[in-house]
């Protein structure tokens, strides 16, 4: 069958013809792939900053956002039938007794970093025509998402970011109403997540670099979202524009420059969620006594988070329905561009469009 695989050490993207893997054991199942999305992981590991073969191999399978098609489920699984449209996740836990994190089903929090994430570190991805996947790390679509499921690993991000500020504002001795959120970054992780902080009630703005007009300012404001150029209106200006500070930050953009300086617009107690895996840029000047202040003496929080659970998963289809519903072709137009899986290095480079995604549709037998 044919994949997409980055080989080691020249890090060069090539479609290889590899065997179609095969079920070992009663609870897997194997998967006809229909669509893989391309992000900036991707990027990451072709740039040489992430990425590991599987222990022994010369190449890595990529692709870990993935939607496919069940064509044969192992004796034992449950739940999952021939036909069936699913979605993978993408960390498995490390072999560790002493990490809580994964002894508890929780690899995303995963304490030692000896996990594997398919596509990505130590175990292969899903850009393939096919793979398989232990039934347990298969979450089952409803047909009507066929076209968006592809959508539903980076929607993960904030389901568990959401899912986690729930907690931290459990801090609080009252219940907080949905107040104002930002989002920064206008890409699909960024978009969906404004989706999601709408869906859970905040007015929700995007600040992003790029000015107006452009694809990924019409996306959100199509949604009911204003987007604000960064390279327009300064955090000071923005914080007079929204008539006030915010009680959220999603920052979904990896660029610390951005993300330390919005602060300045977060309200008391407010809460700055880090979700983008930053590139090794220039190392960035900060101011830190101004930071320790705002956090200090506003009482707010900032935490980082990545990967996602079980939970956030079967969260993310839940929303996928809803957003479907509240804001009809709005999640379709988020993926603007469909390539062949040769073009998987293309697209990697690609500048412009929101989401770009392999599609294995045309190749399947
Ligand atoms: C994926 C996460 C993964 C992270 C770090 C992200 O693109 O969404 O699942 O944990 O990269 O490898």
């Amino acid at each position: 069958m044919k994949a997409v695989a980055i080989t080691f050490p020249s890090r060069e993207v090539r479609v290889l013809d590899v065997p179609e893997p095969r079920l070992h054991s009663p609870t897997e199942v194997k998967v006809r792939t229909l669509e893989v999305g391309v992000c900036g992981t991707d990027q990451e590991i072709l740039k040489g900053d992430h990425g590991v073969a599987p222990q022994g191999e010369d190449h890595l399978i990529l692709g870990h956002e993935c939607v496919g098609e069940v064509v044969e489920v192992g004796a034992h699984v449950q739940g999952l039938k021939v036909g069936d449209l699913v979605v993978p996740r993408v960390r498995r836990p490390c072999p560790h007794t002493r990490c809580p994190a994964c002894r508890h089903g929780h690899p995303d929090f995963c304490v030692t970093g000896d996990y594997t994430e398919r596509g990505i570190q130590g175990a292969h991805g899903f850009c393939a025509e096919f793979f398989v996947e232990d039934a347990a790390y298969l979450h089952r679509a409803e047909d009507e998402l066929r076209g968006v499921a592809v959508l539903t690993e980076p929607l993960t991000i904030a389901e568990k970011g959401l899912r986690e500020l729930v907690h931290i504002q459990s801090r609080l001795p009252w219940k907080p109403t949905p107040g104002k959120a930002l989002v920064l970054g206008a890409g699909p992780v960024a978009q969906l997540g404004a989706m999601a902080l709408m869906r859970a009630g905040y007015e929700t703005t995007v600040y992003s670099r790029s000015p107006k007009p452009n694809e990924k300012a019409a996306a959100s404001e199509s949604m009911g979202v204003p987007y604000v150029s960064s390279k327009e209106v300064t955090v000071e200006a923005l914080k007079q524009r929204l008539g006030g500070g915010v009680d959220i930050i999603y920052e979904a953009t990896g660029a610390s420059k951005v993300a330390f300086d919005s602060l300045k617009v977060l309200e008391e107690n407010g809460v700055l969620i880090f979700t983008g895996v930053p590139g090794r840029e220039e190392p960035l000047e900060l101011h830190g006594d101004e930071v320790l202040g705002q956090l200090v003496l506003g009482n707010r929080v900032m935490f980082g988070t990545v990967n996602a659970s079980d939970s956030d998963f079967s969260a993310a289809l839940e929303d996928l329905a809803r957003f479907r519903a509240r804001w009809p072709g709005k999640l379709e137009q988020l993926i603007t561009q469909r390539h062949p899986p040769s073009e998987f290095a293309k697209v990697v480079e690609a500048k412009g469009g929101i989401k770009h995604v392999i599609t294995f549709q045309e190749h399947a037998r």
